[in-house]
């Protein structure tokens, strides 16, 4: 039986080494790290989202900035909000809650957002200075799973990695740690040819497709890490209640691999301890101290 990869309890552990560079970072500077976070509309997703980052950025000692605006907020009040944040001292990191409601350029938005600020990892600047080895921040969630898998394995160099899935937000980026961690990286996707036998290759398997339980077991080297992505909604066996799946078929692959995050309370909690992790990075670096 494979290893279980505990996200939950690494996501705890960061928090509270967070909390402790929180802590020093005020001793020294004489403010709190700040996060802004902006929810434009009602999405009810989105709003859980945004309550517990609240939640998580002020349990961690920092100051969280919370703005809401309604979902007829105009482009123009966006940006010259975001214009506002990126010149605010007492702001470190800037998140706006995806997706906005129609009619807003979500592009335009992200991209007005000043990089150095930019603790989601989502501008075009963030992934250039992530894909040029130069110092910025990255997404939240492919650091989650970058942590984990050197947590778990130490030097990653020389690895074969596989990444099924080739979003922005994942995949990419994904890609591109394992990359300077000297893996050699795969990148598959909906075209991949014999999905199967690539994945089948690999020290390293990241899936992150959005497919509820396609990585089956017999896809997977003996030995292989594996660190599922995916969030999937299912109907579970007792009638109208519905339960969480990964992206990989967790009981086939547990009896192949060596070690697998759990879905959920794999790769889910470490998302926000990153988020936290980037802000408290962001201040120190406007700060002068990192
Ligand atoms: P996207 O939908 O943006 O990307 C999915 C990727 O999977 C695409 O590149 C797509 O290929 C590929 N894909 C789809 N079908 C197949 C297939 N049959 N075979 C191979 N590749 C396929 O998803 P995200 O990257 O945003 O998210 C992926 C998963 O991770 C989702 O379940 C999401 O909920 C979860 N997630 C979890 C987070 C967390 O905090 N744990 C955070 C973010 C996402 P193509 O490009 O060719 O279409």
């Amino acid at each position: 039986m494979a290893d279980i990869i505990d996200g939950k309890a690494f996501a705890a552990d960061l928090r509270g080494k967070v909390a402790e560079g929180v802590a020093e970072f005020s001793a020294k500077a004489g403010r709190k790290p700040g996060l802004a976070v902006v929810l434009v509309g009602e999405d009810p997703a989105s709003q859980v989202y945004v309550r517990n980052k609240h939640k998580a950025t002020v349990g961690a000692g920092m100051e969280s900035f919370e703005h809401r605006l309604p979902a007829d907020t105009s482009q123009e009040d966006l940006l010259a909000l975001v214009a506002q944040l990126n010149a605010d001292p007492a702001v470190d990191g800037i998140l706006v809650q995806l997706p906005l409601p129609e009619g807003l350029d979500e592009n335009a938005v992200i991209q007005a957002i000043d990089p150095d600020k930019d603790v989601d990892g989502f501008t075009t600047a963030s992934a250039g200075r992530l894909m040029t080895g130069l110092p910025g921040f990255v997404a939240c969630t492919p650091l989650g799973c970058l942590m984990l898998l050197k947590d778990r394995l130490g030097d990653l160099s020389g690895k074969t990695a596989v990444i099924i899935g080739r979003s922005n937000i994942v995949g990419k980026p994904m890609a591109q740690l394992l990359l300077r961690e000297s893996c050699t990286v795969t990148i598959a996707h909906s075209r991949t040819k014999d999905l199967p036998e690539v994945v089948r290759g690999a020290d390293i398997v990241v899936a992150a497709v959005g497919r509820p339980e396609m990585v089956k077991g017999d896809w997977l080297k003996t030995g292989a890490t594996v660190i599922d992505v995916g969030i999937n909604r299912v109907p579970a066996a007792e009638e109208g209640k519905t339960k969480l799946v990964g992206d990989v078929d967790f009981a086939s692959a547990s009896e192949t691999v060596g070690a697998i995050t759990p879905v959920p309370g794999g790769v889910g909690p470490m998302t926000i301890a990153c988020l936290l992790y980037n802000t408290l990075e962001a201040a120190n670096r406007r700060e002068g101290f990192a």
